[in-house]
């Protein structure tokens, strides 16, 4: 509840990072520092005063008593959990110590996004490794990049913005995109409708995005580029590609019109499940109601092999259609999408890490200078990297050969307890200053609260180790505000300062912002078109066209294909995988697995019975949600739950110079994620699984 008189109301941002959802957050906070509740803020022109139950549920992060709140450094051998208090100094000395003890080449940073709930300390971790000379690695390779890889080859990057999908679309395709990951496009995707806009639904599980879906299409994982190349085939061959805008904006289309004869709709019934006149009638539906946008999911949709053909050739359907830079078209807003608009300073300092061995943000590679001994210290901020990289049996057992593993956060996790050696406790977003980026406007974060116990915000931790570790120029700043005006510099001319940003109360929108991006008709290409034949991935090793992998079926003697998404209780493994929050506990106390009752049914399995999932890497465990919601042959499970990822292969899905090579800001060096499975039952049919 909110009290009166003796509180006051501080305007912020909800601390998670589901962009490009983030929610505006009004925090009551006492006279005695303590917070009293929290709320959607309704003047946030993004949320509309909306707080999901993750959002809701951040009430109980700042007093928490699982709170971490002083150093520690392990009292005991790694895997025991015992741990002795130190002072700050004692822990930095012992840091210092580690990395001057050996070559920077054989340090390495590992964060995640309980690192940069405040929006401004990713920028400076990656400042930190490459003017350090270490090796820091780009978390979205566990996230959005892989999907973006495929977009960018063909040229689309930037999207449209809800508010444009709200007032102009008119057919709207989620395709992989569940809307627990972006619930503030949920009122705009309503207020489509109302208008009369169509919306369909393709996924692999009929998600909550179904409910806002006029039909809802269940495909067999990692087969969309295989239903796109259909869906192209079909536009071609029955005359809906839009010539004038092909010959002013694209190359290749000869090539590519040829290449997709083979990809028919029943050639595409085999791959995806879906029927050849479904997928006819998709196709012209997309290519004939204009404008028509197709929102592509964030992240689990590219969690397999290749995972970089879904993006690459669905990027190709609104170029051949005519409907890039137009509005209500295009493709909608997805996790670290942005329009077209002024953005932040890059502040990384990427251009002046000196030359040496790094290894590029690459899943199997940073496991495999793991593996072979090549790091000593392993610095990592607001990850749980057991729970986060892929295959993580045998990542957990490679960490016993780095020496000293570092790790700042909010609570303990796995990483925590199982292999950190020493533990630096950070500030909650509410003990320090922030600004959050969504598509459209800039939102600074007010700092409410002391820190509780000992407990210190990144950039002051990263401050002493760079001066110590005489890492020149890390923060030229006078302040951390004068950092933030850096960060801002792009905008308005430079005149968008903090200061200039807390007299507009905290809510700017973002300059030269326009909702529907490619009005120009320049896309981010060497050639500036829209690619169907790419000399580019050619020159990366992948085919020039875009193509689709048959799933490959590794582990093919188990007969169920696994895979992982995101629900509205849980934010990847944020918090304890969600545990040190009773609200989200309460709401997801334990593990659901998604099984058909084709499959359930053979192996004894019924609603609400305990199974086991298992293959050569791992095993996990869950509870049995028997459903027809999902295909069969098909098993999924939301991500984040400790030991999932022990399931998934750490096989890579692109080399390291393709990984690097199409932009540096977009790594595609994810691993594959894919899993083949056995599931068995563990406790009776139906019996309770608490
Ligand atoms: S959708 Fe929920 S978790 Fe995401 S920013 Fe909004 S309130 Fe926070």
């Amino acid at each position: 509840m909110i009290s009166p008189m003796t509180s006051r109301t501080v305007r912020t941002m909800c601390p998670m990072n589901c962009h490009p959802t983030f929610c505006g957050m009004l925090v009551e906070v006492s006279e005695e520092g303590r917070v009293l509740g929290v709320k959607g803020d309704p003047e946030n022109p993004d949320s509309r005063g909306f707080l999901c139950i993750r959002g809701r549920a951040a009430v109980e992060i700042p007093h928490n008593g699982r709170r971490l709140v002083q150093p520690l450094v392990r009292d005991g051998r790694r895997g025991e959990d015992r741990w002795r208090a130190v002072s700050w100094g004692e822990a930095i000395d012992r840091i210092v110590r580690a990395i001057e003890a050996t070559n920077r080449e054989r340090v390495g940073f590992w964060f995640g996004h309980g690192a940069h709930v405040t929006g401004i300390n990713r920028p400076l971790i990656m400042r930190f490794g490459h003017l350090g000379g270490m090796q820091v690695w780009n978390p979205a390779i566990v996230c959005w990049a892989m999907g973006a890889y495929g977009l960018g080859i063909t040229g689309v990057i930037e999207s449209n913005t809800k508010e444009d999908m709200a007032a102009h679309s008119r057919f709207v395709l989620l395709w992989g995109a569940n809307l627990a990951s972006q619930p503030t496009t949920a009122p705009h995707l309503m207020e489509a409708r109302r208008r009369g806009a169509r919306v369909v639904l393709i996924d692999v599980r009929r998600t909550e995005a179904a409910r806002h879906a006029d039909e809802t299409w269940l495909i067999r994982p990692g087969t969309d580029a295989a239903l796109a190349l259909a869906m192209a085939h079909v536009i071609v061959a029955e005359g809906f590609v839009d010539h004038d805008f092909v010959a002013r904006h694209t190359i290749g289309s000869e090539a590519y019109t040829e290449h997709l004869k083979p990809f028919t709709p029943e050639w595409a019934e085999g791959e995806t499940g879906l029927a050849a006149a479904d997928i006819r009638r998709l196709a012209r539906e997309y290519a004939t109601s204009r404008p028509a946008m197709i929102v592509v999911g964030g992240a689990s949709m590219y969690k397999h092999r290749h995972g970089w053909e879904p993006g690459r050739a669905i990027a190709t359907l609104p170029a051949l259609t005519g409907q890039l830079g137009i509005a209500g078209g295009g493709l909608g807003p997805r996790h670290r999408s942005f329009p077209t608009g002024d953005h932040l300073a890059d502040l990384t300092a990427a251009n002046r890490r000196p030359p040496g061995g790094w290894v590029p943000s690459h899943m199997s590679s940073i496991a495999r200078l793991i593996k072979e001994g090549g790091l000593d210290v392993l610095l990592t901020a607001g990850t749980d990297m057991l729970s986060s990289f892929s295959d993580t049996a045998a990542v957990e057992r490679d960490l016993e050969r780095v020496g000293l593993i570092v790790a700042y956060d909010v609570f303990a996790n796995d990483t925590i307890r199982r292999v950190a050696d020493v533990v630096l406790p950070g500030t909650v977003w509410l003990e320090d200053i922030g600004i959050k980026e969504t598509a459209t406007h800039f939102y600074l974060m007010e700092r409410a609260l002391e820190p509780m116990g000992e407990a210190r915000p990144l950039i002051s931790v990263l401050r002493e180790l760079a001066v110590r570790l005489a890492i020149e120029d890390f923060f030229p700043w006078p302040s951390v505000e004068a950092y933030m005006d850096a960060l801002l510099a792009p905008q308005r001319n430079g005149t968008l300062t903090v200061a200039k940003l807390r007299e507009l109360g905290g809510i700017a929108e973002r300059s030269r912002l326009d909702h529907v991006p490619y009005r120009e008709g320049r896309f981010a290409t060497p050639s500036g078109k829209i690619e169907f034949d790419s000399e580019r991935a050619v020159a990366l090793g992948l085919p020039g066209l875009p193509s689709y992998t048959r799933p490959t079926r590794d582990g093919a003697a188990l007969p169920l294909e696994f895979r992982q998404g995101r629900v509205l209780t849980a934010f990847h493994s944020f918090y304890d995988n969600g545990r040190a929050l009773p609200a989200l506990e309460r709401a997801e106390p334990h593990a659901e697995l998604w099984i058909h009752p084709d499959d359930a049914a053979p192996r004894g399995i019924a609603a609400g019975g305990r199974v086991e999932l298992w293959n050569e890497r791992g095993r996990f465990e869950a509870v049995a949600h028997v459903t027809a919601d999902i295909l069969p042959g098909v098993v999924w499970a939301r991500d984040g739950w400790p030991g999932l990822n022990t399931l998934t292969s750490g096989e890579a899905c692109l080399t390291p110079a393709a990984s690097d090579g199409l932009d540096p800001r977009i790594p595609g060096g994810q691993s594959a994620y894919d899993a083949r499975v056995e599931v068995r039952a563990l406790s009776p049919s139906g019996a309770s699984a608490r």
